[in-house]
Parts: structure tokens; C-alpha cells; sequence
């Protein structure tokens, strides 16, 4: 256990720990912290003083968060000289559950994005993002209430994992060379190719998370989303792979769209509903029939376009949540970048961070501290306060607040039940 270079750890506090299969967490965790690049320092200090606050009101002092700042991004470089040392993987290995900012990704060819690293290396596979409406945030949608889904995004695999080579390069010239000899494919001379690797055991251990939480927290249906009607042994088989663990594991607590039609009509009652919808038609789906999707599970690239195309319905990444899990360990993070014209100006939206704070409470057992946080960020926004990325598109009367100010404003509404 520890080991750290770098890394200065709090002076009381325990690590939580997985035992039996369950997460075992202390009155004081230690909990490790990435602030972030850009907006990162903002929206954390802002989101650590709501999180605090709200442990504070909902316990009394008997619980408490020991904070360990870790170092990813321009931080780490400058005191490590690395972008993601191997202390801040190591914090979130020892600790179980972790919570980040933004990261920029350098625009530099060669870099991989920390993001994406992080991911890689925690085995963070499943990317979860709660959305859902929260009153009197603007949305573009008539019916943002509608929408109330979760979405469970595999994230280690697919064309998004990188495996890529450039046009002209050797790689390239090597793996068409192979494809047109060995297979008779023939793919032009001055293509770049990406590669998209879906495995039966990454599709599966993201589905079983995705079936688990469903139940656990009573959902209505499971949507698998994916493009088999094209391809076929990708997109196709994560499909074929989900219904296998939905029937084969969870035989008693689901039902499938196709059985309700045919023959299960009286045996529905409770039970989860598996069906699945083509990533094009799912698209078109949350805008017009948003209200018959709950929990869906995606591949890599369509969850990465799907969780925005959601958020934006519910009034944006601003506002909008997220996790990446392994089997245990978690690391939260808000849904936006690091929107570098904002660096330092306190003006960045906090809820996402504040919110991603909130899952984190939940996720520990937390939840009323978590359920303090849900009511007073509503209750804030209800009464017409909120930062200038949501007022601008309000035309009545608006108090436009900074980012500080909206964390004061949620810490005041933490002892309105
Ligand atoms: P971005 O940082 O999310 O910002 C894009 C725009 O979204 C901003 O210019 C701003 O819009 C709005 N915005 C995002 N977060 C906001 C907040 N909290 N409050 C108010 N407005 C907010 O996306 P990007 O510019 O594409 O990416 C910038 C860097 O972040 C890149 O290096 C990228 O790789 C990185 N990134 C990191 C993560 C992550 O760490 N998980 C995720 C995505 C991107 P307006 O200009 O319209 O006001």
C-alpha cells in the first residue's frame, strides 16, 4: 500500500475497500481528487465546497471526506513532468473511488487523451451517465421531462480505442498489403485505417453492470443500441452478446420485447425489458418517444455521440453528470472539456461537477447527502439563479451568477428540505 513519490496524504482518513464482493467505505474515506486543466480549478473548488457542505449538513460531522489531491494534466506536468505520473494511477487503484475536472487533451500528434489513458488503465470500461431534466434548466426540446434515461458506454474498445495508422505510413501500407493478399479485400492505396476490435467479454461485463444497476434500482427497460443490420460481427454481436447475458444470467427478472408480443403477456409484471434499437433510429428515438427509453448500452463511439446528444436535450454538458466504473473502482467527472476560454474567469457551470460529486455520494451509500445535493441544485436553478452559459438563453428575469456564487447559492439551499 502507498508508495507515492509525489502524493501527500491526508492526515486522518482510510481507504475504501472492496470486501466480498461490496465496497466497504470508512466515516472519514480517503478520497483522491484530479482538479483539472482550464475550468478544472473552478468548477472543483466550487463542486469540493457543495460536496463538503452537503456531508456536513446530512451527517454532522460523524462523516467527512479526507481530500487527496492527485495530479493529471498542466499540475502534473509541471510538478512531475509527466501529463499522468503513475502516483495519480496508483491513488485511484489504492483508494476505489476517485473523482476528476476536465483534462485538455495537448494538440499534439502522439498524444494519447488522458481521458482515454485513464480509462485504459483503471480498466474503467463502462462510461455512465445519468440525464435528466432538471426544472427550469432552457432546453431545446418542448418536453425536456420526458427524458430520463441512463446510458452505459463501453469504453475500452471499438474504433475509439486508437488502433489507427496514417495514410501512407508503413503501418498502413502493411495492413492493406495483408488484407488484399490474404483476405482479396482491396481498400485504396491512400486510406488511413482504423481498427474496431467488439469482444464478447468487454460487451458482456458492461451489459451485466448495466442489467445489475437496472434491477437495483428499479428501471423499466434495457435498450440495446447498436448498427448490426451493417456490422454485422461488431455492432451485430454486442447485440447477440447482451441478450445472451440478459437471458442466460437474469433469466427471472427480464423479459424481452419479442416474448411480450409473442407469448409473455401475463408473466411481465416487474419484470426488466430487454429490447433493441439501431443507433440511427435511436437518434431520432429520445426526440420523439423519449419517454419509452431507460437504461441503454452502447459500444464505445455511438455512447460517445449518444451521452451529448442527451445532454444537450436536458440544456447541455454544463449540466450533465458522469462516472466511468470498472467492477469496483470509479472515477467521476463532469461531462464537459476543459473550455480553455474560461480558464480563471469563475464564470464555468459547476452543476456537472457538482452533480458527478453527488453520483460519487451515492455510489459510496451516501445518499442523503447526495439527495441534499439533487434538491438544493434544483431548488437554486428553480428560483431563476444560474451561470451565464444557461441564463443566456432565458429571455425573462435571471440572476446571472459566477460560478462561486452558484456554489453559494446550492450550499445555502442544502438546509431548504
Ligand atoms: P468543452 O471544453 O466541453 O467546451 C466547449 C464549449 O462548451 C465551451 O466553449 C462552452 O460553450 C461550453 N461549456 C463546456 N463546459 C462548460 C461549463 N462548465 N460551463 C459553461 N460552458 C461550458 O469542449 P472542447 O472545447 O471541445 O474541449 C476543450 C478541451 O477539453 C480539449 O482539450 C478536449 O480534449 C478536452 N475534453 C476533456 C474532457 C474530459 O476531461 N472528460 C471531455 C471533453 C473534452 P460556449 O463557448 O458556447 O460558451
Amino acid at each position: 500500500m502507498h508508495g507515492f513519490r509525489k502524493l501527500r496524504l491526508p492526515e486522518s482518513g482510510e481507504a475504501i475497500k472492496v470486501v466480498d464482493g461490496r465496497l466497504c467505505v470508512p466515516d472519514v474515506p480517503i478520497i483522491p481528487f484530479i482538479e483539472g486543466d482550464g475550468i478544472g480549478p473552478d468548477v472543483w473548488r466550487a463542486a469540493r465546497r457543495v460536496i463538503d457542505a452537503a456531508v456536513e449538513v446530512a451527517y454532522c460531522g460523524y462523516r467527512k471526506i479526507a481530500w487527496c489531491e492527485a495530479f493529471a494534466g498542466e499540475k502534473a506536468l509541471k510538478l512531475y513532468g509527466e501529463l499522468l505520473p503513475e502516483d495519480t494511477l496508483k491513488a485511484i487503484d489504492q483508494f476505489v473511488v476517485a473523482i476528476k475536472g476536465p483534462l485538455t487533451t495537448p494538440p499534439i500528434s502522439g498524444y494519447r487523451s488522458l481521458n482515454v489513458t485513464l480509462r485504459q488503465e483503471l480498466d474503467l470500461y463502462a462510461c455512465v451517465r445519468p440525464i435528466k431534466w432538471i426544472e427550469g434548466v432552457p432546453s431545446p426540446v418542448k418536453h425536456p421531462e420526458k427524458l430520463d434515461v441512463v446510458i452505459f458506454r463501453e469504453t475500452t474498445e471499438d474504433v475509439y480505442a486508437g488502433i489507427e495508422w496514417e495514410m501512407g505510413s508503413d503501418g498502413a501500407r502493411r495492413v492493406i498489403q495483408f488484407l488484399r493478399e490474404e483476405f482479396n479485400v482491396i481498400i485504396p492505396e491512400d486510406s488511413g485505417i482504423g481498427i474496431k476490435p467488439i469482444s464478447e467479454r468487454a460487451t458482456k461485463r458492461l451489459v451485466r453492470k448495466a442489467i445489475k444497476y437496472a434491477l437495483e434500482n428499479g428501471r423499466k427497460s434495457i435498450t440495446i443500441v447498436h448498427k448490426g443490420n451493417i456490422m454485422k460481427f461488431t455492432e451485430g454481436a454486442f447485440a447477440q452478446w447482451a441478450y445472451e447475458v440478459a437471458l442466460n444470467e437474469f433469466r427471472e427478472h427480464v423479459v424481452t420485447q419479442r416474448e411480450i408480443k409473442e407469448a409473455f403477456k401475463e408473466h411481465i409484471a416487474g419484470r426488466l425489458i430487454i429490447k433493441d434499437v439501431l443507433a440511427d433510429n435511436m437518434f431520432q428515438q429520445v426526440l420523439t418517444r423519449p419517454e419509452d427509453y431507460d437504461v441503454i448500452v452502447l459500444p464505445n463511439l455511438n455512447g460517445d455521440y449518444l451521452s451529448d446528444a442527451c445532454a444537450a436535450q436536458v440544456g447541455g454538458l454544463g449540466i450533465a453528470p458522469g462516472a466511468n466504473f470498472g467492477d469496483y473502482h470509479a472515477l467521476f467527472e463532469p461531462t464537459h472539456g476543459s473550455a480553455p476560454k474560461y480558464a480563471g474567469k469563475d464564470v464555468a457551470n459547476p452543476s456537472s461537477m457538482i452533480l458527478s460529486g453527488a453520483m460519487m455520494l451515492q455510489y459510496i451509500g451516501w445518499r442523503e447527502a447526495a439527495d441534499l445535493i439533487y434538491n438544493a441544485l434544483s431548488l437554486t436553478i428553480k428560483s431563476q439563479k444560474m451561470t451565464q452559459d444557461l441564463a443566456r438563453h432565458i429571455d425573462g428575469d435571471v440572476k446571472v451568477l459566477r460560478c462561486s456564487e452558484f456554489a453559494n447559492e446550492v450550499i445555502c439551499h442544502l438546509h431548504h428540505r
